[in-house]
């Protein structure tokens, strides 16, 4: 075992991550009756995260790959989810809405504003078009750009899940990069597409924690989003312009210095924690884990999870929001 890994699993040991907000009123946000509230987030994108991804020398083949297990786990998620109860916000790239596009005058989606050239921690964007990968084709033939199927497969499901918002096309959202018009534009082009489901987008994650343009999207009637201040077991924190913003508390990753096992126990003890120190537990996630995760690791949480049921109020997002606003004025 590395010294990293060896450091990393000592800090989990101490408490020191998640870190533990000192406890606060945790009436006012969890609800009578529960010790904890967990909400449990997919990031839902398909190929579209990974195109521009700096992590690869080839990011449209990674973004091919991810895609294709994204597309196999979804299915196998869902039935955990069924088995035990467990209902998951899906923070969806609005594209994935779609049956098919086609070009406008030589343009995918003339109408969605462009993001100029950039470069972040995560993506690196200096080419034609944003949408130069856009295959504009349908999802039958192009199974990686578009999933109405698999939408269709969540909101069909005996749990009720959420689906929310991740933009259109995975854009940048932070201030310094995306202009507040072609952020509206691609939100506006993601409230469209969901509509024709009868979708109404209450809760967002910007993409690749990229926090930004707060006011419009509290203007264009979203509720929440998602911080990544460190992994984080405390208490949401209302913004002036009406928006809860949810600390996340721990990604369900897969690594290959950890055995099954321990991924299991260290989950499990964060839902322990949470409980024990009366806070708020975002667990999050990209449905392109690696295969084992989702069949030896999520099942043995979520039923975890599921037999506690009486401590933790286990829900979506948009549902905690509401009993925010309704609780903790
Ligand atoms: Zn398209
Ligand atoms: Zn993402």
């Amino acid at each position: 075992m590395s010294i990293k890994t060896r450091l990393g699993k000592l800090n989990f040991l101490l408490n020191r991550n998640p870190i533990i907000e000192s406890i606060r009123d945790s009436a006012k946000y969890i609800p009578e009756n529960f010790k904890s509230v967990i909400t449990i987030t997919a990031d839902f994108e398909l190929a579209w995260a990974w195109r521009y991804s700096k992590s690869s020398d080839k990011p449209y083949s990674l973004a091919i790959k991810k895609a294709k297990s994204e597309r196999e786990n979804v299915p196998k998620i869902l039935e955990f989810c069924e088995k035990y109860k467990i209902p998951i916000t899906w923070a969806t790239v609005g594209h994935l809405f779609l049956e098919k596009c086609e070009k406008t005058n030589e343009i995918a989606h003339p109408q969605i504003k462009r993001l100029k050239h950039f470069e972040n921690t995560y993506w690196k964007y200096s080419s034609n078009d944003w949408f130069e990968y856009d295959p504009c084709s349908d999802y039958i033939n192009s199974p990686e750009w578009y999933c109405p199927d698999l939408i269709e497969m969540i909101q069909q499901s005996r749990v009720k899940h959420e689906i929310g918002c991740h933009t259109f096309s995975h854009i940048d959202c932070s201030d310094k990069f995306c202009a507040p018009d072609v952020f509206e534009s691609e939100i506006n082009e993601c409230k469209k597409a969901a509509e024709n489901y009868g979708i109404s987008l209450k809760s967002f994650v910007h993409p690749g924690h990229t926090i930004g343009n707060l006011t419009k999207l509290a203007e264009l009637g979203f509720t929440s989003f998602q911080s990544d201040p460190g992994n984080i077991l405390g208490y949401p924190v209302k913004h002036k312009n009406g928006l809860w913003e949810l600390k996340r508390t721990y990604e369900f990753v897969f690594r290959n210095d950890w055995s099954i096992e321990y991924h299991i126990r260290r989950y499990k003890k964060i839902i322990d924690r949470a409980i024990k120190s009366n806070t708020v537990c975002n667990l999050w996630f990209h449905p392109s884990v690696n295969s084992e995760a989702v069949e030896q690791i999520f099942p043995e949480v979520f039923e975890y999870i599921n037999d506690r049921r009486n401590d933790i109020w286990i829900t979506i997002v948009g549902d905690y929001t509401n009993f925010l606003n309704s609780n903790a004025k």
